[in-house]
């Protein structure tokens, strides 16, 4: 219903509608000073290499170290920090973060990093990516971008994805299979990799749909040239089935979960070790 404002204006009184935009309007706050503040964390989940045993490398994961509330999760923060354009300086910071952690690693590791479909649209992803190279010197081969469907693949996005495949930068097409265009999408880029989406793993052992989806797949990439990554993989029958039916790498819990910078290099250290990996992951 609409109710007269003192100044004799019309507005629509829904308590729970002002609650949220005033709440929205707090977060954006919250997030510029944040920024300021540095309390965005970057942690990283290692990923193995089904081929060889040992770790490929990791993917960046963004937290807030919020001073009173705690450590908050990603979806709750980035999509107010899209919808403020606030993901670009963000962004920018995760990029330069985690090239230059990944230069302080003692085997050359890949390290992957997500991408804001907001990211392509406001900024210079090029002139972004270009940038944490050159200051963290982190050779563009262990760079690897994920990107979902949710990225407009426009004349621009895709010519600023084929320069920085040109620089060595790796492309991955994140969440595969959870999007309306998941075909046509393959086809209008030439990524180097596909990412399964856990949402496939999680049901594959109840799932014979879910094992043929997976299975083709992993085809499909296969023929296209292209590797694969198996996400929110939690346990060895699932590790198991998805060696047999070829996937290049796992990620999930049962590898391990994310952690900060300074637990992952005990972790590497361990695990590089054949007896630990046999011990961890056989
Ligand atoms: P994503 O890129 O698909 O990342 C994988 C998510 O799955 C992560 O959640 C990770 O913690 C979680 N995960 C990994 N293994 C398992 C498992 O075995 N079981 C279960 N249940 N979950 C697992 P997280 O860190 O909460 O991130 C959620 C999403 O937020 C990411 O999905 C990504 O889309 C976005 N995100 C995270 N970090 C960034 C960032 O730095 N920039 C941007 N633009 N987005 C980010
Ligand atoms: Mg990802
Ligand atoms: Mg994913
Ligand atoms: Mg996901």
């Amino acid at each position: 219903a609409a109710k007269s404002d003192p100044d004799g204006s019309y507005r629509f009184y829904d308590p729970n509608i002002q609650d949220s935009r005033a709440e929205r309007r707090a977060l954006e706050e919250a997030l510029r000073s944040a920024l300021d503040k540095r309390e965005f964390e970057l942690f990283y989940q290692p990923i193995l290499d089904l081929g060889t045993n040992r770790m490929w490398g990791c993917e960046a994961l963004v937290r807030w170290k919020h001073a009173t509330k705690g450590m908050i999760p990603p979806l709750q923060f980035i999509p107010t920090a899209e919808e403020s354009g606030l993901i670009g300086p963000i962004g920018d910071w995760i990029l330069e973060e985690a090239c230059a952690t990944a230069m302080t690693w003692n085997l050359p590791l890949k390290v992957a990093v997500n991408l804001s479909p907001v990211q392509f649209k406001r900024r210079d992803v090029y002139a972004s990516v270009t940038k944490a190279l050159t200051l963290s010197g982190l050779p563009a081969q262990r760079l690897v971008l994920e990107i979902t469907e949710s990225v407009k693949l426009t004349e621009e996005a895709t010519a600023s994805l084929r320069r920085l495949k040109t620089l060595g930068v790796g492309i991955s097409l994140d969440d595969f299979g959870t999007g309306y265009a998941s075909m046509s999408y393959l086809r209008s880029f030439p990524f180097d990799k596909i990412k399964i989406d856990q949402s496939f793993v999680r049901g594959m052992m109840e799932s014979s749909g879910s094992r043929a989806i997976i299975k083709a797949t992993i085809g499909l990439a296969n023929d296209l040239r292209m590797s694969t990554t198996a996400e929110g993989v939690e346990t060895q029958e699932q590790l198991n089935a998805l060696r047999v039916a070829g996937a290049s790498q796992a990620q999930g819990y049962l590898i391990a979960k994310p952690m900060p910078r300074e637990a992952l290099e005990a972790f590497m250290t361990e695990i590089q070790n054949p007896q630990q990996t046999a011990r961890a992951v056989a």
